[in-house]
Order: structure tokens, then sequence, then C-alpha cells
């Protein structure tokens, strides 16, 4: 197989040992001589594998008993719905970060009273806006930690006098969370806990129940709670390489181990992004995410872009284009990203400055 060194966005690179194992049940479950294509949902085997899943979620975040985790379809844009249908009651205020965080906001006003708190728009959502007050009236903030179009990131947990609620798509298991701080934590497994197909929630138990809509059976997530995310068939495989993922994360040494390198993949991008006279990062230092990089070229070398993308593909650098309302370059280096794969990138960008410095 081509050697090549994967930064694509979502969904993303997962772990080798991940992909042999899903290769192996997708031959044979488990030794039922069954695939996991076919394996029925109701067996002894395949309850292994969601009560496995479900307790390294556990295991992994720390997650404590206040709090279930349960795993659905319908991507991170349904969930958006989700969060407005089983906590919107009178008002709710989301921090506008990026389009993710736009389309999750335009979901809550279809159904009540949302509105923006504050704002990053004003340039194109290249940083994070603090200091706004939060006030207390209100069911929930929604934030996105992990801004994956413009590559910022909110790293710390912050301190929330009402519910907060969380979009974690892209930096979910990449750092330790607080989870205590949260009613709620979502998000798409294919930015980096699996592949495309199942979506994560950690659902704080006692902050449901306190709307007075009707909430659809499928909609409402106490019925997914209820049936430990069995109530209809869930997605089979995307769950088990998950599971496969997630045990690969326990065994490099769990979240903590995870973030020490996830930090220092991002340290030396950074900083090769700053020292080298050819790209300027695009996103406020203090917010740059170390999930997704995001660099174009240095003012006055912009005609040189298309040929560093042939260039970066040539050396075997995949998915680093920007996505189109940013432009320039993304790298996006997820948990399964490696740090040679980073440095790969780097000696990449150093030789293209020699040849057009
Ligand atoms: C990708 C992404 C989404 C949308 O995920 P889907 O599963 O494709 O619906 C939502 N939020 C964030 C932060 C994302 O990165």
């Amino acid at each position: 197989m081509k050697k090549v060194h994967v930064f694509n966005a979502g969904p993303c690179l997962l772990p080798q040992v991940a992909i042999d194992n899903a290769i192996e049940a997708l031959k044979d479950f488990k030794g039922t001589g069954v695939s996991v294509l076919s394996i029925s949902h109701r067996t002894k085997e395949w309850d292994e594998t969601m009560d496995e899943c479900r307790a390294l979620w556990k295991e992994l975040l720390h997650i404590p008993e206040t709090h279930e985790v349960v795993f659905l379809g319908g991507g991170a844009s349904l969930q958006f719905l989700y969060v407005a249908m089983n906590y919107l009651e009178k008002k709710a205020a989301y921090l506008e970060t990026g389009v993710w965080a736009g389309k999750a906001l335009k979901e809550a006003k279809g159904i009540g009273e949302a509105y923006a708190i504050a704002s990053s728009k004003d340039r194109n959502f290249c940083y994070i806006p603090k200091g706004f007050e939060i006030p207390t009236d209100i069911d929930y903030l929604h934030i996105t930690t992990n801004n994956t179009i413009y590559g910022t990131e909110i790293k710390e947990d912050m301190d929330c006098p009402v519910p907060l609620i969380a979009d974690m798509s892209s930096d979910i298991m990449s750092r330790p969370v607080d989870v205590s701080k949260y009613d709620l934590i979502y998000g798409g497994a294919q930015k980096n806990v699996g592949p495309a197909g199942v979506i994560f929630a950690i659902i704080r138990k006692d902050s449901l129940g306190r709307v007075s809509r009707y909430i659809p059976t499928m909609l409402d997530y106490r019925t997914h709670i209820d049936k430990l995310s069995m109530f209809n068939t869930p997605p089979v495989f995307s769950i088990f390489v998950m599971n496969e993922t997630l045990k690969w994360i326990k065994s490099i040494g769990g979240v903590e181990a995870i973030h020490k390198i996830n930090v220092e993949k991002a340290r030396i991008l950074y900083e090769e992004i700053d020292r080298n006279s050819l790209f300027v990062g695009t996103a406020d230092v203090e917010d740059r995410s170390c999930m997704n990089v995001c660099f174009v070229m240095a003012p006055g070398k912009e005609e040189l872009q298309d040929s560093f993308l042939a260039f970066a593909k040539e050396r075997g650098m995949v998915g680093i284009k920007g996505h189109r309302s940013v432009g320039g370059f993304r790298a996006s280096i997820y948990n399964a990203c490696t740090v040679e794969d980073v440095e790969a990138l780097i000696a990449c960008m150093k030789e293209f400055e020699n040849l057009h410095a």
C-alpha cells in the first residue's frame, strides 16, 4: 500500500489495529462464524461489545455515575435538534464560534427562543469570544469546544452558572475533560473516535425531563438511556470500530497520555508555521486548536498555494487543503495521527521554503 500521511478533517485517520481488527470481524465476529455486518444486535456477543464500549467511554473520560453515555445514528447535525428538543424550555444561549455552532443555533431557533450570546463572526471565527456575561435565566449555554473548520479550541472546561452543553465532535478523547461540568457532551465519532455513522452523547441523567413539550420517542434521550442505546438497531459496525479505537487509546495509556502527544504534535507544527517565512497561522495564538491546524501562505506568497499543495501531495500528504471558507491549508492531527506524520509535514514545509523563499 502507498505510504501516505493522512490529515483528513473527518472521517479521520484511525489506528491501524482498529482497522485490522475490523477486517477480521468483517469475516468472522468473535468466532461466531458470522460477519459483524450480519451479527444480530440481540446476541450475547454483541451485548458484550456494546457493554465494553460503554465501559471504555466511562473509564477513559472518568464519567461520573451521574452521567450515562449513549450511541446513536443521525450525525452530530441531528444532535443539534436533540439538544433543543430535550433542553429548551424558555430560552437558550449559543456561543457562535463557527458554522457548526451556527447550525446548532438554527435548530434551536426552530424549536424556541435561542440567541448568540457572543460571536467571532466579525473575524471569520479565528478566535474564541471572551468576557461575555452568562445570564442565569437561560435553560443552557451551548458551546462548540473545537471549531474544526477554523482551528480554534476552548481547551479548558469552563465554569458555567447554567447547564452547559458542548459539541465536542472534533476534540473528544483528545484531552481530559471534567464531565461533571456538563449536562450534555455530544459529537460525531468520525472526527476522533471512530468511523462515520455513530454519535456519542454523555448525558447528566437528572438534567432530562424538564421540558414540557412532547418529545418524539427517537429524539428523547431517555429512550436511549433506558434501552442502553438499543431501542432500535444500533449502527453495529461503526460501534464495533469505535470500540476498537477506544481499546487502542486505553492501550497507549488513556486520554491523559494521548493528550501529551497531541500537545506535542500541535506545538511542533505551530512552531514551524511561525518560523517558516512562507506560511502564517490563521487562528489567534491563544485559541489555537490542538486538533485542526489552519494556516495560509504568508502575505505576498499567495501564488504559491497550489504549488505547495501539489508538492505536499507528491510527498504523500493527504487532506491538507483548507476548508473553502478559510482557504489555505488545514492539517487535522487527531489522536491516530502520529508525531512522525506531523514531522513529515514539517519536513515538507521546510523543503518547500528552501525552494521558494
Ligand atoms: C463535523 C462536525 C459536525 C457535524 O457532524 P455530522 O456528524 O457530519 O453531522 C458538528 N460539529 C462539529 C464541531 C463538527 O466538526
